[in-house]
């Protein structure tokens, strides 16, 4: 299988803290990783430094580069990270509230193909296909054409993870990506997640408090406690493992 993404003895300090330590992880194409563990175990400091939002302090990067090649994107910034193939789900506040759902795809189709400031004027008319096709992914259709200012919180997920695919990721970072999301939307939003890897062969690596979410959607589970990689393994390995019961699922 592929790698989509490999990352190799990563580490950050914070000051004297060493928030990840020794990480090294690989991604395969089309597989869903999950990444667990507590609070403050060092979660979001992985994802941010893969989605290249600060460098890491020591330790290797590499995204697959399509053509067999291992591209090293460790501290090279998140933008020039994005254009090779890493989305991220972006937090609410990235939406543009008075446009249309619609709209708000377009925009992100138009910036993934540097089109956006000289063709605004007429934006609406271009891409439109192609934002309904990827909204219909998603399930948000039949919202096209409301204010994505008026969506449901769960709504505006789905909308988040249309525009995170409108920039035609290799692999999507997700870091709670259901926060604030009740019981029954986060497992319907993360069943939509799974059957999107199944069917476009993109690579996920997500965070996600509710074990029995994580359990159900992924291929394999990575379990992290203070900095450092504990555990790797299916969900049945993962649940059968001691040292996981004892640190983290607390049975
Ligand atoms: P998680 O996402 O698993 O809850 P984080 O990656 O947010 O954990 O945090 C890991 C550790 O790094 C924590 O001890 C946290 O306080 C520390 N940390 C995270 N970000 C920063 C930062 N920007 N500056 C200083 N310390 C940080
Ligand atoms: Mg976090």
């Amino acid at each position: 299988m592929q790698k989509t993404l490999e990352v190799r003895n990563l580490r950050k300090s914070f000051g004297g803290v060493m928030a990840v330590d020794s990480v090294s992880l690989e991604v395969a194409q089309g597989e869903m990783l999950a990444l667990i563990g507590p609070n403050g175990a060092g979660k979001s400091t992985c994802f941010n430094m893969v989605g290249g939002q600060f460098p890491p302090t020591e330790g290797e990067i590499l995204l697959n580069g399509g053509d067999g090649t291992a591209v090293p994107i460790a501290g090279i910034g998140s933008r020039r990270i994005w254009q090779l193939g890493v989305g991220r789900t972006f937090q609410i506040t990235a939406t543009f509230t008075s446009m249309s759902v619609r709209q708000n795809v377009q925009m992100a189709l138009l910036s993934r193909r540097h089109m956006i400031w000289k063709f605004w004027p007429r934006a609406d008319d271009l891409l439109s296909d192609e934002a309904l096709a990827l909204l219909e992914q998603v399930g948000l259709q039949a919202q096209a054409e409301r204010a994505a200012a008026v969506l449901a919180y769960g709504d505006l997920k789905r909308l988040e993870l249309a525009i995170a695919l409108a920039g035609a990721p290799k692999l999507l970072l997700m870091d709670e990506p259901t926060a604030g999301m009740a019981s029954g939307e986060r497992t319907a939003l993360m069943a939509l997640v799974r059957r999107l890897v199944s069917t476009t062969g993109i690579s996920v690596l997500f965070t996600e408090h509710d074990m029995d979410v994580v359990f159900e959607v992924s291929d394999r589970i990575l379990v992290l406690d203070r900095g450092r990689l504990i555990a790797t393994g299916t969900g049945a390995e993962i649940k059968a493992n001691e040292q996981v019961r004892a640190i983290y699922l607390g049975t």
